[in-house]
Parts: C-alpha cells; sequence; structure tokens
C-alpha cells in the first residue's frame, strides 16, 4: 500500500512527493509543486515561469478574513480549457481539411453558479461558445447571460407551452435558439406554438444510439437510455415534418452517450453510428447542418490516462481528431456536406477550475500504549491466550496468528457482554489485538506473497484526519458514486509524509469520510499525510472539483455553501481576488429548511428571561447568551477558530 520507500539516508524533497501524489499526471499542466515544498498553479498551462503557490493564496484569504473550507476558483484554468477545446478542434479541421466549423456549447446543469456561466460566456465568446440548457430554469439563466447572436443556444429536456415559447421568442430575437426532440410527443406542442406565434423553428432531433459506452454513465445510453428517439420514432417526425413542409426546420441530430467516457473506441463508435443516422437524415430531405455530439469528454481525475473510469485513454486533440475523421470518413463516401460540430463538453471544461481547500481540524490515531509485564490472577485465560498469539508470532505463523487473534478477540467480546468481564479488561484484550494487528502489518512488509486478507492489513490503522469540510456539501460525488478526486496536503512537500491517513469530514456521519484515493494502479485506501502538529495549520486541497459538485451537493447536518473565491493570475504570477462570495451563514442554512431567525431570536429569548425569573442566570449573562446566540446565527456553518 505504501506508494513510497523509506529511506532515512536521502532526503525527501517535493519531487519525491510530485510522484508520490502523481501531480504531474493528473495536474494537466496546470498544478505542480515548488522547490519550496508548496503546491503552485501555472495558469499557462506547464509555463513554469508563471506560477502561484496555493499558500500564498491561503495566506491572503486568512488576512482578509475568510475562513476554510474555501473553493478557489482559478479564472485562468477557465479560459485555458476553452481556448484548448477550440484550438484542438481548429487544428484537427486544418489536418483533415474538414468543410466545416466547430462551435461548443457549455451545458449549464454542470455548474450552473451565475459566476461560472458568466466567465463560460465571457472568455468562450471569441470562440462563439454557447449555451445547453435542459429545463425551463437553465434556459431563463441562458438568455439572460448570452449576448452572442452567432453562439448556438441547445434546449434539452422536457418542455412545456412556457419553455418552447421562450425559445421562440428567443429565435425571434436571432438566436440560434435549437428544440432538441427528446420525445416524439414534444413535436406537436412545438409545432403548435410555433404556428400561433408564427415563428419557423430550428429543430433537433436526440437519437438512441445502439453504441454504448463503458464507464459510470453506462445506463444513460444505448437502448436504455431514458431520452432520444428510435429510429422508428425518429421516422415519424420526418414524416409529420414532411407532411407539414416544416422539414427545413430540421436541421440538427444530437445524442449524449454519458458524462465521462474513458474509452475513445466508444467515442468513436458512437460519432460513426450518427454520421450514418446523420446520412439519412439528409437522404430524407431534411435541411440538417448541425451534428451535435453531447458531451461525454473525459477528464483524467487519476493521471493514469487509461479506460478506467475515473481517467480516459485518449488526450483532447486525439478526441477532436477522431470525430472529425470519423464523420468525414462517413460522409464523403456519400458526398455529403460536412456539417458544423457541436460538443456540449462540461465536464472537461470546467473541472479544472476550482480547488476546495480546508485545514485539517484534529486527528485520531492508533497508539500502542505499553502493555503490562505480567498478568493478574485474575486475568480471563481468552485474555492471556490473546497474548500468547502476539509473542509467539513468526514470519510463518501470520496468518494462523491473525485467525487466532481475530477468535480471540470476539470471544472476549461475547464474555462482555453476558457481564462476564469488566470493562478494564475488556480494554486490555483490545489493546493486545491492536498489537499484533501491527505486528502483522510490520511482518508483512517483509513477506515477498501477502496472503490476500492481509494485503490491505495496515489500513485498518491508518490514521483518521478530520477536515474542516463536508462531502456532502462539497464533494456529494465521492459520497454518492465513489468518484475519485486527487486529494493531496498543499505544502510541506520537502516533508516526507510519514503516515497514513484516511479524511474524515465535520458531519459525523459514517458516510461524512474519503477512504478511497487515486492512484496510478488503481485504487489506494490510505492516503500518505504529514504528521499533524497542534499548533500550526494543516491544509489539504481536492482538486479538479469544479464539474457538477456545486448544486448536486446538499446541506446534510446543516453544512451550508462554503466561502468562494475567483482569482485571476497575472502574467507576473501575482494573483487578484476577481469575485468573493461568502459561504451560508447559520442563519442562511436554517432559513432553507423553513426557520426563522428572528422569529428563533425572539423564542430563545423567552426561554433565557424564564431562566432569570428561576433564578439560573443574572441578566447580565442573559445579555451574553443572547449575544452569543446571535453570534452563531451570523456566523460560518464550518469549523470557526
Ligand atoms: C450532462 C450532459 C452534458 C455534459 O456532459 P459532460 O460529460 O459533462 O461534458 C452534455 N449534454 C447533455 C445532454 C447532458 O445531459
Amino acid at each position: 500500500m505504501n506508494g513510497y520507500k523509506k529511506d532515512t539516508l536521502e532526503r525527501w524533497t517535493y519531487d519525491k512527493s510530485a510522484d508520490l501524489y502523481g501531480i504531474q499526471n493528473w495536474g494537466a499542466g496546470y498544478f505542480d509543486i515548488s522547490e519550496k515544498g508548496d503546491v503552485v498553479i501555472m495558469p499557462n498551462r506547464g509555463n513554469k515561469n508563471i506560477r502561484t503557490s496555493i499558500m500564498d493564496i491561503v495566506s491572503g484569504l486568512k488576512d482578509r478574513g475568510f475562513d476554510m473550507p474555501v473553493l478557489l476558483r482559478i479564472e485562468n484554468i477557465l479560459d485555458s480549457q476553452l481556448t484548448r477545446i477550440h484550438e484542438n478542434f481548429k487544428k484537427a479541421i486544418t489536418t483533415f481539411g474538414y468543410k466545416g466549423i466547430y462551435k461548443g456549447v457549455y451545458p449549464i446543469k454542470v455548474n450552473q453558479q451565475r459566476e461560472v456561466v458568466e466567465e463560460v460566456t465571457q472568455f468562450g465568446s471569441c470562440y462563439h461558445h454557447g449555451l445547453e440548457a435542459g429545463s425551463k430554469a437553465e434556459l431563463t439563466a441562458s438568455l439572460a447571460m448570452l449576448k452572442d447572436p452567432e453562439a448556438c443556444l441547445i434546449c434539452n429536456g422536457y418542455k412545456d407551452e412556457e419553455f418552447v415559447d421562450l425559445g421562440l421568442y428567443a429565435t425571434k430575437m436571432g438566436f440560434n435558439c435549437f428544440f432538441v426532440l427528446e420525445m416524439p410527443s414534444e413535436l406537436s406542442l412545438i409545432l403548435e406554438r410555433a404556428e400561433a406565434l408564427n415563428i419557423r423553428p430550428l429543430i433537433g432531433v436526440r437519437i438512441k444510439l445502439s453504441s454504448t459506452a463503458s464507464g459510470h454513465w453506462i445506463e444513460s445510453c444505448g437502448d436504455r437510455s431514458i431520452f432520444g428517439l428510435n429510429t422508428t420514432q425518429l421516422v415519424a417526425v420526418i414524416d409529420c415534418l414532411k407532411e407539414k413542409n416544416m422539414l427545413d426546420c430540421l436541421q440538427l441530430l444530437h445524442y449524449h452517450i454519458g458524462s465521462q467516457v474513458p474509452n475513445i473506441r466508444d467515442i468513436r463508435s458512437a460519432v460513426l453510428e450518427a454520421s450514418q443516422v446523420y446520412i439519412g437524415l439528409v437522404a430524407e430531405g431534411a435541411k440538417m447542418g448541425y451534428l451535435d455530439l453531447g458531451g461525454g469528454l473525459a477528464v483524467d481525475y487519476d493521471g493514469s490516462h487509461t479506460n478506467y473510469m475515473h481517467s480516459r485513454n485518449y488526450t483532447l486533440y486525439e478526441y477532436c481528431a477522431d470525430v472529425i475523421e470519423t464523420i468525414m470518413a462517413t460522409l464523403d463516401e456519400k458526398n455529403i456536406d460536412h456539417p458544423t460540430i457541436i460538443t456540449e463538453s462540461g465536464r472537461a471544461t470546467v473541472a479544472y477550475y476550482s480547488v476546495l481547500l480546508f485545514n485539517i481540524l484534529d486527528i485520531s490515531q492508533f497508539e500502542a500504549l505499553p502493555l503490562p509485564d505480567k498478568f493478574l490472577e485474575t486475568t480471563p485465560e481468552l485474555i492471556v491466550n490473546l497474548f500468547e498469539v502476539l509473542t509467539s508470532m513468526n514470519l510463518r505463523n501470520i496468518q494462523e496468528c491473525y485467525n487466532d487473534a481475530l477468535y480471540y478477540r470476539d470471544e472476549i467480546r461475547q464474555l462482555f457482554k453476558h457481564g462476564d468481564i469488566s470493562l478494564r479488561e475488556r480494554s486490555l484484550g483490545e489493546m493486545i489485538f491492536w498489537h499484533i494487528i501491527k505486528k502483522i502489518a510490520e511482518e508483512c512488509k517483509k513477506l515477498k506473497y501477502i496472503p490476500q486478507e492481509l494485503k490491505d492489513i495496515d489500513v485498518v490503522l491508518a490514521d483518521i484526519y478530520y477536515g474542516n469540510f463536508s462531502v456532502f456539501q462539497s464533494l456529494p460525488d465521492a459520497w454518492a458514486i465513489d468518484h475519485l478526486f486527487p486529494v493531496m496536503p498543499i505544502h510541506r512537500l520537502n516533508e516526507e509524509p510519514t503516515r497514513q491517513g484516511i479524511l474524515a469530514d465535520i458531519t459525523c456521519d459514517c458516510d461524512g469520510k474519503i477512504d478511497k484515493f487515486i492512484d496510478i494502479h488503481g485504487v489506494k485506501r490510505a492516503l500518505p499525510l504529514h504528521e499533524f502538529k497542534a499548533d500550526e495549520e494543516y491544509y489539504l486541497g481536492v482538486f479538479l472539483v469544479g464539474a457538477y459538485q456545486e448544486t448536486l451537493g446538499d446541506l446534510h447536518n446543516l453544512l451550508g455553501d462554503t466561502n468562494v473565491v475567483t482569482i485571476r493570475i497575472g502574467d507576473d504570477g501575482d494573483y487578484s481576488f476577481v469575485r468573493e462570495s461568502e459561504g451560508d451563514s447559520v442563519a442562511d442554512v436554517l432559513t432553507y429548511v423553513e426557520y426563522d431567525p428572528k422569529q428563533m431570536i425572539i423564542e430563545f429569548r423567552k426561554t433565557a428571561e424564564e431562566a432569570v425569573r428561576k433564578g439560573l442566570i443574572t441578566p447580565h449573562e442573559r445579555k451574553k447568551i443572547m449575544e452569543a446566540y446571535d453570534a452563531g446565527l451570523r456566523g460560518y456553518t464550518y469549523f470557526e477558530k
């Protein structure tokens, strides 16, 4: 399990930390470690001349009174990711001589925060980057954000009359607003409203592909996908439009095979199938002109560059090149004009630009307290037996000792349950048991072949580091779907991390933890961490959290939104705060669950006055208590120092 070798002769340096945490594998050139041992941001991917230490930002935040946890957004990275997507498509288009153009749209659901959408439209404007809306609220937001008539506005999702009308007005105002049919039944509503308002709609169709993708979202594609038309329904749509003399309105073909598609073969086979459908639609007389490949462009969270679900086995350029090449090869055979290609990449656009920063509040570690030299006369036999397991252990009987230890420990617990041994005796038994586990873990390191059962034994000895954050609020996918994000200390990286730990959040929920970590060869069960010093802050960062984590998060234990700070890094490596938003206060989160803070103060004041009346507190104490209550309501929901 140890990703590193302990070598006391050689000094530990930042480059060893870089290998240990794999930062150069998953950092995509945006993150690295400085000679000082801090994690640095390189806004101009890989350009080591311009870099900013996250610790400097943390101290700047502290000076300004921002408490941890903080969600840090680095504007330059969003800017750079948008540019990369467009430039890579441009390069592939030129290389292969593709006759159409590329247009991107940002699917709002991936991170709907106004600031994020604002930044996407701002940085994407030179590329006419548009928006994708999957609901009425998202369309409403898009219409306020989008200013560029050359950008596309793609409307997916269920559409009611209000939704359709809004989209039609957008069309009338000159937007490239496409209604993508998710269900056959939507067509009649769109045609009816278009006629009533006398507007010719731009129509797209979402199709179900038979090509499936591996990865977490495997069920969102193929015949089992809940959205999209099958070929029979597609033909019915064509017939209906033909009859109404509106086939010229059908201009876009859309599919979405799921998010985070790790294997380029799946991407290729989907685009191949869609190209054939596109040919079919042209042959039927539809105007067409746009092919929308949806999302799916993956992020290499573990840096392994494989088809593992938290990774991807292709580069951004390979993605673009494969898409362009496949469409061209298929359409050229039938002499069909190359369409404008649209992708709806959300994850790849925004994941890199946010980092969750938090401090460690405390740790709990297994400490092998010394065992007594001699047992009392009265010490139960099972405990003495357990102790003998410890003393008789050698390299050849490890597995046997492990089995015996488990047996005796369980027997001791049984005795305790029946009241046959004391609390102190049970505690002694447990302590001996942990000594055995610790010794097994040490002995295992000397073995060439470790028995399967004992492979992860040192994980049970891992320390627990309590972090000032909530998994449910800030990393919902880590909890809900075991998503792996890169996590590491952001400083002290010239120092060897000598502990192995898992992370617990402050929700006190047994699920509020991170106990699986990225590893180039799969999953690590504990994270190498530094010795925690009570008088010194220890900061960790969770990286690549810009996609999907913010609005999927919830108010478990009423831990609210974190502070959010957006920075821009200048060419001198200096940074400036461009946006700041304070996280929820206690009063804010209570309001979300229908409390009224004003009323609460009134009620609590009555309780306090009652205590004064009963002589439990003085009037002056009442004043102090009310002040504390009031300050509590205004405070941050996380741990404050
Ligand atoms: C979720 C979604 C996307 C975004 O997918 P990513 O993998 O994040 O790029 C795009 N299009 C549709 C229709 C979606 O539902």
